[in-house]
């Protein structure tokens, strides 16, 4: 490794010294056993979405999965979230705080950003002082603190998208899946919610899955890279990322930035 590689790298499960020692921690979040996906399968002639996957993904990863356009990552996460059922394999999840995090941010457009953060404790039944606690802490952790009274229609598409976070974090999920959640954002605003989301990942604890089309976004926000072929999407690689969290803007120019890029485009041009 040169010392410019070496300058980024520290191990990337490192838990802080004083975190709490989980019992669990060495079990996985999120198990796929041979998962596959088949719909309309019932009159024989159905779209086969995903096959034979397997995937574990343990607490303190932050697994990005890159694939083309209709590969099957979008019904991946679903059956993550269990909002759909696989019709071949096993999928097992570890906890049931799981949240999910959309490509649009639907929010709801009558409720402000403080609304809209609250509204998942409203539904569970959280005491209304506790809720909005939590509220305003998730948006002060997205950096919208003094935002809190606006409505959607006032806030920028960054603002939006970070409102959309503070809602899935506020209710500490201990496993985030989240679907292209930056890709209609534009170049710019995409490159500090990237650097947000990592700051996020290091100070809230969970494990992520995290879809996208964009091999950077994948090399620059995750612990492992999961490439997907066309479909019936499979997993077709398994890159390791090699550096700590702690990683600045400007480790996207480095060479050893992109040799991983590099890595992972040919994965993907290979079984596209
Ligand atoms: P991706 O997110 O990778 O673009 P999807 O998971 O959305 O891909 O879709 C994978 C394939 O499954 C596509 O061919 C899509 O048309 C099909 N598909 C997705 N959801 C359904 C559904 N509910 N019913 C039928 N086909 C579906
Ligand atoms: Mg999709």
């Amino acid at each position: 490794m040169t010392a410019q590689a070496a300058r980024f790298s520290t191990p990337h499960a490192d838990a802080p010294a004083d975190a709490p020692p989980d019992a669990r921690a060495g079990s996985p979040m999120l198990t796929l056993d041979g998962v596959g996906k088949t719909f309309g399968a019932g009159n024989g002639t159905g779209t086969v979405a995903l096959t034979d996957v397997d995937l574990t993904v343990s607490p303190g990863e932050l697994v990005t999965v890159v694939g083309p356009s209709g590969c099957g990552k979008s019904t991946l996460l679903r059956l993550a979230a269990g909002l759909d059922r696989p019709t071949a394999g096993t999928l097992t999840t570890r906890t049931d705080a799981i949240s999910y995090v959309f490509q649009d941010p639907t929010l709801l457009e009558w409720r402000t950003a403080l609304g809209n953060v609250e509204l998942a404790g409203h539904l569970t039944g959280v005491p209304r002082a506790q809720r909005r606690r939590e509220a305003l802490a998730a948006l002060e952790l997205v950096g919208l603190a003094g935002s809190e009274d606006r409505y959607p229609r006032e806030l920028s598409g960054g603002m939006r998208m970070r409102v959309s976070l503070a809602r899935a974090l506020v209710r500490e999920p201990e496993l985030a899946l989240f679907d292209e959640p930056f890709g209609a954002l534009d170049e710019i605003t995409r490159l500090t919610m990237q650097t947000e989301l990592l700051r996020l990942f290091t100070t809230a604890s969970f494990a992520a899955v995290f879809i996208t089309h964009s091999v950077s976004e994948a090399a620059y926000l995750s612990t492992r890279v999961l490439v997907m072929s066309g479909r019936p999407g499979r997993i077709v690689a398994d890159v390791p990322v090699p550096w700590g969290r702690h990683r600045p803007p400007e480790l996207r120019y480095e060479p050893e930035f992109a040799a991983l890029t590099g890595e992972i485009s040919a994965a993907l041009g290979a079984h596209a």
